[in-house]
């Protein structure tokens, strides 16, 4: 049995590129580039609520960090330092190895540094903090939204709740699609590049990790607009191939969790460049309606003419 320092040197202790002093003394030392603003957030991960003990320890390590560089992403930050907290029930050398191995693929992946965090014994946790550095003033919240942007989400949001729903036998999809959707659950891939290349052109931006419908909610709060959402734009195709029926397909879209794509808004006027970003990274970027003018009202656009009012709710612990 390692003691917790033979633990953390073994496993948590990489050369860094960035820090001045890293894992090993009371506190790490980093200096921001001239002109640079921090961004700074945290997300934990608890066994049983949001991931299965039993989920394999890369996939893990790699979702760990994974989902806090999807906040980052979000801001239009550049990823540059975690600290990771770590709660373990034991020290499960071969459990470690493989989660560290996860953790960093994905900050050598993103060109993050680890330069500290703390562990402890108690019920599996894992918290990162992340630090991201952007030109000051140049971060993109949630509250720039103006009524007559686009709406625009990346990738495929939808999968990752389809595959949750297989690993809990709540829906059948073919061998394939459950695959595919299982893998869109365990190893997000975080749009830190499309997070960078949207500075000046998004007007408002979050991550997608509570449900796309709940999560639009808070940028409609914050920028104090409504948005009305066309059905008919609605990347739903490859949820389909998967197996999911109709309603499967769209409920996943609009208010499965775990999907990690951004959302933003951009000026009708910059639909061209949007376009070519995606292009550019080999990205689906899906134009899904607009902002209107009704703060918090919220209109879904069926594929007939009928407008639909949804309740904005997405996932909340404590509701
Ligand atoms: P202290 O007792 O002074 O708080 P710790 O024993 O908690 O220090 O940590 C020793 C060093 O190891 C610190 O630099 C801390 O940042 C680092 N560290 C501890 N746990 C982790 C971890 N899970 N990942 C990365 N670094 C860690
Ligand atoms: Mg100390």
């Amino acid at each position: 049995m390692s003691s917790e320092f033979e633990l953390i040197h073994r496993h948590f202790t990489r050369p860094t590129a960035h820090t001045d002093l890293a894992v090993g003394d009371d506190a790490a030392l980093m200096r921001p580039r001239p002109g640079m603003q921090l961004a700074v957030s945290t997300d934990m991960l608890v066994a049983g609520t949001h991931f299965f003990p039993d989920t394999d320890p890369h996939d893990l390590g790699w979702k760990t960090l994974a989902v806090n560089l999807s906040d980052l992403a979000a801001m239009g930050a550049e990823p540059r330092w975690a600290f990771l907290g770590l709660t373990l029930p034991g020290a499960d050398e071969a459990w470690l190895a493989a989660f560290s191995a996860g953790l960093f693929a994905c900050a050598s992946r993103y060109g993050v540094d680890l330069a500290g965090g703390d562990t402890t014994r108690g019920p599996l946790t894992l918290s990162i903090t992340i630090l991201g550095e952007l030109p000051a003033g140049k971060a993109i919240t949630r509250a720039g939204g103006h009524t007559g942007d686009d709406i625009w989400v990346s990738g495929q949001p939808g999968l990752a709740a389809l595959g949750l729903a297989a690993l809990q036998h709540r829906i059948d999809l073919g061998p394939t699609g459950r695959e595919h959707c299982i893998r869109a659950l365990q190893h997000p891939t975080p749009r830190v590049e499309l997070g960078l290349a949207l500075r000046g052109i998004a007007n408002a931006m979050l991550d997608v990790s509570d449900g796309l419908l709940g999560d639009l909610g808070h940028i409609l709060e914050r920028s104090d607009c409504g948005a009305e959402i066309d059905i008919a734009l609605l990347p739903l195709a490859e949820l389909r191939a998967t197996g999911a029926d109709e309603a499967q397909a769209r409920r996943a879209l609009l208010a499965g969790g775990d999907d990690y794509e951004l959302l933003f808004c951009a000026p009708a006027d910059r639909r061209d460049t949007v376009l070519k970003i995606a292009h550019e990274q080999g990205i689906a970027l899906h134009r899904i309606g607009r902002l209107t003018g009704h703060p918090r009202q919220l209109m879904l656009r069926e594929t007939d003419g009928r407008l639909l009012y949804p309740m904005l709710s997405g996932y909340d612990h404590f509701a």
